[in-house]
């Protein structure tokens, strides 16, 4: 394991974060209040009315309570974040949740009528399967494993895993460096922990949430954080000086809308505003991740998801 390379005290570390925190709110991808804050028309689009889906479990649930739970993260910047200084929810994942809580006839802005709740990777199944939430957004691949418990709708992104390691680390250059020496943090129940322990002799150590390890790797606790790229280059966005992404992403990972098993109907729904948008999901990724570095191009949906 690498010594403590991080001369920073953790207060410093902590006001360069918030000082990072407090320019992002600057940054283009926070611009036009994606709650329509600033009086632009929300990313998301019009809220729909009179929607009915016939046969959905999902909406006849949503219809009923009157409002939407929607499961998100909050640690991740540019795709599911809960900004600490302001208390507003943004990023790509954010907005998508928000672009489906619209098309079902639901205000987003409306706290009321949709409320977020933030589930950790490896509770999201069983939040599905309770009905603690009635659909998910939050970088969640679509695998056959978890299909055996719940469906998708989508997929609406694509990215690939990837490895985060301190700025002026030479040595780890790529999934085939890493050696039984080198000490990779992941999270628990997440396609890439799966992957690293498979595919390489790494030591690896897990958390809950993926902002745990950034902070080991920033103490020099652990070399390198494992995740889909897209994630990695939120944390690298937030600290240029010291985090940078190493190597290709060696993976494919096809982000889905976690959703109730077998609720075929919300599904269709939900891939046909993904089909039909127009303009939306560009809009959405511009907004929240146009300026990262990741790929801007929809994939197309796979309807049996
Ligand atoms: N996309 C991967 C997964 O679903 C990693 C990101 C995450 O844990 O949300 O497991």
């Amino acid at each position: 394991m690498r010594k403590t390379r991080f001369l920073a005290g953790a207060s410093i570390i902590a006001a360069g974060l918030l000082a990072l925190t407090a320019c992002n709110s600057g940054t283009p991808g926070a611009e036009g209040g994606s709650e329509g804050g600033s009086g632009d028309a929300p990313v998301y689009g019009a809220v729909a009315s009179d929607v009915t889906i016939e046969n959905s479990p999902t909406f006849d649930k949503i219809q009923s309570a009157g409002k939407i739970v929607v499961g998100v993260k909050e640690d991740q910047p540019g795709l599911g974040y809960l900004d600490p200084v302001t208390g507003e929810r943004k990023g790509f994942d954010v907005d998508t949740a928000r672009w489906i809580a619209a098309s079902l006839g639901f205000d987003p802005a409306d706290e009321s009528k949709v409320e977020y709740k933030a589930i950790a990777s490896a509770n999201r199944e069983q939040a599905l399967i309770n009905g603690d939430i009635d659909y998910y957004v939050g970088t969640y691949s679509i695998t056959d494993k978890r299909k055996e418990q719940i469906s998708f709708a989508g997929p609406y992104f694509l990215t690939g895993q990837g490895l985060l390691v301190a700025a002026d680390d030479d040595t780890i250059t790529g999934k085939d460096s890493l050696t039984a020496e080198t000490t990779v943090c992941s999270v628990t129940g997440s396609t890439p922990i799966q992957r690293i322990r498979e595919q390489t002799p790494a030591q690896v150590v897990e958390f809950d949430t993926y902002s745990q390890c950034v902070e080991k790797l920033k103490n020099g606790e652990v070399d390198a954080v494992t995740t889909d790229e897209a994630i990695l280059l939120g944390y690298a966005a937030q600290d240029p000086d010291n985090l940078k992404i190493a190597g290709e992403p060696f993976s494919e990972e096809r982000y889905g809308v976690g959703i109730a098993k077998g609720d075929t109907a919300f599904q269709e729904f939900v891939n046909t505003m993904f089909t039909d948008g127009g303009d939306t999901w560009q809009a959405i990724f511009e907004k929240n991740l146009g300026a990262s570095g990741v790929s801007g191009e929809q994939p197309t949906v796979d309807p049996v998801s």
